[in-house]
């Protein structure tokens, strides 16, 4: 390897990071690569979902700080660089009908304007490879959808000097991966390994709702292994307080379950400027020998 790999995750809030693709940054920190985490929003409109601390008046009253603080505790356990872009929360519009988006939020701002200051970014940091989430925000929350459409017009950008001429040395990603972790055959195999050993699944009622939306199959290109690194990506989604209940569902499959039966994170890659062969395991792969 002659030159320095650089891997960018694009998410939304804080919290993101640590519950997608978390296990894989942190295997690449360990092998030396750059990784820099890009967060969209403050996650000033996330609810607090820690039954423990939900009532807390000064967290209620703080939130946009405690979510800071807990974002740079979640960076140092993952061992990652983050930057925030700056643009603020949407929410998670619930009820029939939706409620309208608050002004000035994320998924509001014009997609050009704010693809720019991930051209910024892209263009400061210099990643070969860029992950970030599908069409369809892995799951339907506006600030992940908007990621995904600022994450296309900026991958297309970045290289080219004509655009954003305001943001910085053009630079070219290689390769744009849609973080496919949360996919139906990974959710099926550990359902089923909870199952046969006579416990609890956690996931009945997900993969419910995934027959009834009937949400199309993705495209898994690439399986890393990372299941050295588990604990660590538990670790850091901890670290978000308010965001998670560590006697929740998210951690109610055994590591030696998670580990036998699925040992790996998943990817779609969405977009390449180098030869690959599909499957892969590596995403840098076609880039890593070339270097
Ligand atoms: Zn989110």
């Amino acid at each position: 390897m002659t030159d320095q790999l650089r891997l960018m995750a694009v998410h939304a809030h804080p919290d993101d990071e640590s519950s997608k693709g978390a296990a894989t940054m942190a295997k690449y920190v360990s092998e030396g690569v750059d990784v820099l985490v890009v967060t969209c929003t403050g996650g000033e409109r996330g609810s607090i979902l820690n039954p423990k601390l939900q009532g807390d008046k000064y967290i209620e009253e703080h939130i946009h700080e405690v979510r800071k603080k807990e974002m740079d505790e979640a960076r140092e356990i993952l061992g990652v660089k983050q930057e925030w872009l700056g643009f603020v929360d949407s929410g998670l519009p619930e009820g029939d009908p939706l409620p309208p988006l608050p002004e000035g939020c994320f998924a509001l701002e014009d997609v050009d304007k704010a693809a720019g200051e991930l051209v910024k970014q892209i263009r400061a940091f210099r990643p070969q490879v860029i992950t970030t989430y599908d069409e369809n925000g892995g799951y339907p929350h506006p600030d992940h959808i908007m990621t995904h459409k600022i994450s296309m017009v900026a991958f297309d950008a970045a290289g080219d000097p004509e655009r954003y001429p305001e943001a910085g040395e053009p630079w070219t990603p290689l390769k744009l991966y849609y973080n496919q972790g949360f996919n139906r055959p990974r959710t099926m195999a550990l359902h089923q390994a909870m199952l046969d050993r006579g416990l609890e699944s956690p996931y009945g009622e997900w993969l419910k709702r995934w027959e009834e939306f009937g949400q199309r199959e993705r495209t898994l290109t690439t399986h890393i292994p990372c299941d050295d690194f588990y604990e660590i990506r538990d670790k850091a989604l901890i670290a978000h307080a308010t965001q998670i209940d560590p006697d929740g569902g998210w951690f109610r499959v055994p590591m030696e379950i998670q580990r036998e039966v699925w040992p790996t994170e998943e990817y779609e890659l969405a977009k390449s400027r180098v030869d690959t062969a599909i499957p892969e395991d590596d995403l840098f792969a076609g880039i890593r020998d070339n270097a």
